[in-house]
């Protein structure tokens, strides 16, 4: 369902349906087009590609973890099975 909202909440979080999350997630609203003032909801803010305090995705903060666990751990000369 496509809903047009006032262009003057662009910008603001509203209340909407997410169909990944299943329930009322925290959305920002943003502009159809430059050309257009009405506003819809953007994607939502709480499954959508999260970034942690490194700015990093999940993913690129696994594989961090790995090498960091890697160095910590060398492989010691010599005990290689
Ligand atoms: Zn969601």
């Amino acid at each position: 369902m496509t809903e047009h909202l006032k262009s003057s909440i662009v910008g603001e979080t509203i209340q909407s349906w997410c169909n990944v999350c299943h329930r009322q997630t925290e959305d920002r609203v943003y502009a159809v087009s430059t050309t257009n003032s009405a506003g819809k909801p953007g994607p939502c803010l709480e499954h959508g590609p999260k970034v942690n305090a490194q700015g990093e995705t999940k993913r690129q903060e696994l594989a961090r973890k790995k090498r960091e666990q890697d160095t910590a751990n060398p492989p010691l000369f010599g005990d290689a099975k």
